[in-house]
């Protein structure tokens, strides 16, 4: 393995934007990881674990460490819908080949960019599904000190879009491997309206390959798949979470809404200690502040078939820079806090800033 130097980060990541690794590797076993580990605690460097880059916002300045891009790979079948998966293993390779062998739990992920070491770290969710709902156990390696520990389900904490990775313990982890326990010859799951609706005038209930086909035709519409050439998808996904309200600041927007003559969308839950919450969807509060698809700030803007995907409008030389990405997350931000008295928070990674 070798340790480069001076690396330009960009092509790394989907959204292409960003400056240079210090230092960049890619550790391909868990000895060349701690050899990695090694030179970085050698020259007090920091360390980021770098996936497929498609949560991920790297300034202009880059990152003045090691950054670890995981190579590990491997996916072992253990029978009945059991699965190990290294984390180098491309998620949506995975999805695939567990519709192919008939195993239900994850069709509904299908099409989400990155690797499957990327997933458990913020609990990837698309079409009713969670990957913590088929998660068994992680595998990770303790950056600071070398050591593995194997997490469960219940360790890994998960949450909307987190787990113990990316808050109590962001940075601490280098996850090696996930295991997952799918459904072998289960039902495809078809929560979600779009999917519904995909399959209305189908007579008899889709196969898996059939929902994993329609939830990437639907992500390809909304620019949610990446495909070459398709400016609209050079991307980090959704840019906002959702915004999860108590009783009463929901109460309080509502109200803000009505006297505007609007109806609020909302998805009303109970959470842990069993008080009511609402999700509210992050997408309606941007349109509502002014920023329609299509709204475009220098070189950044907004994809012009999803409100919340904020993309580079340009390649090469014509690129935007991470500044300029930043500009339209905080004009948006600000525009919503504005109007809604609501903070959005983002959902990629700021690596630099
Ligand atoms: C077009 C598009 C559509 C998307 N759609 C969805 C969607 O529907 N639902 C959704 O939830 N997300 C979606 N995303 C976001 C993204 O694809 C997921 O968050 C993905 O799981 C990130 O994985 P990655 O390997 O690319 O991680 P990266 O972007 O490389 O890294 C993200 C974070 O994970 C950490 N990380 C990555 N690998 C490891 C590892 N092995 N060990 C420890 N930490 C690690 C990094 O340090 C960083 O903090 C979308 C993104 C794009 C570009």
């Amino acid at each position: 393995m070798q340790i480069l130097e001076d690396i330009p980060l960009a092509p790394f990541t989907t959204l292409q934007v960003g400056g240079p690794a210090r230092y960049f590797a890619e550790p391909a076993s868990l000895d060349e990881i701690r050899e990695a580990l090694a030179f970085a605690h050698s020259k007090g460097l920091p360390l980021f674990v770098l996936g497929g880059g498609s949560n991920l916002v790297v300034a202009d300045s880059g990152f003045p460490g090691l950054v670890l891009r995981v190579q590990l790979r491997g996916i072992a079948e253990a029978g009945n819908g059991g699965f190990a998966v290294a984390s180098g293993e491309s998620w949506d390779d995975f999805v695939a080949r567990s519709v192919t062998h008939d195993c239900a739990g994850i069709e509904c992920l299908s099409g989400i960019p990155g690797s499957v070491g990327g997933t458990p770290v913020q609990n990837v969710g698309a079409y009713g599904q969670e990957v913590s709902q088929t998660i068994t156990s992680v595998e990770a390696l303790e950056i600071a000190s070398g050591s593995v520990n194997t997490f469960s389900n219940s360790e890994c904490g998960f949450g909307y879009r987190s787990s113990r990775f990316n808050t109590s313990e962001c940075g601490r982890w280098l996850i090696l491997r996930t295991t997952f326990a799918l459904v072998a010859g289960g039902a495809p799951q078809l929560a979600y309206r779009d999917l519904q609706q995909h399959f209305a005038l189908q007579s008899g209930a889709p196969t898996l390959g059939q929902v994993r086909d329609a939830v990437r035709a639907i992500r390809r519409s909304k620019a949610m798949l990446l495909v070459q050439g398709d400016d609209d998808c050079r991307s980090a996904g959704s840019f906002f979470k959702n915004p999860v309200l108590d009783a009463a600041a929901y109460a309080a927007i509502q109200q803000r809404a009505a006297q505007r003559g609007l109806t609020l969308p909302a998805y009303p839950s109970t959470n842990a200690v069993g008080h009511e919450q609402y999700k509210i969807p992050a997408a309606w509060l941007v349109e509502h502040a002014g920023f329609h698809k299509g709204f475009t700030l220098g070189r950044a803007g907004i994809s012009s078939r999803h409100t919340l995907a904020i993309i580079n409008r340009g390649v090469g030389l014509n690129s935007a820079n991470a500044a300029e990405i930043v500009a339209l997350k905080d004009a948006m931000q600000n525009g919503v806090e504005e109007r809604w008295q609501v903070r959005l928070e983002p959902e990629p990674v700021m690596l630099g800033f």
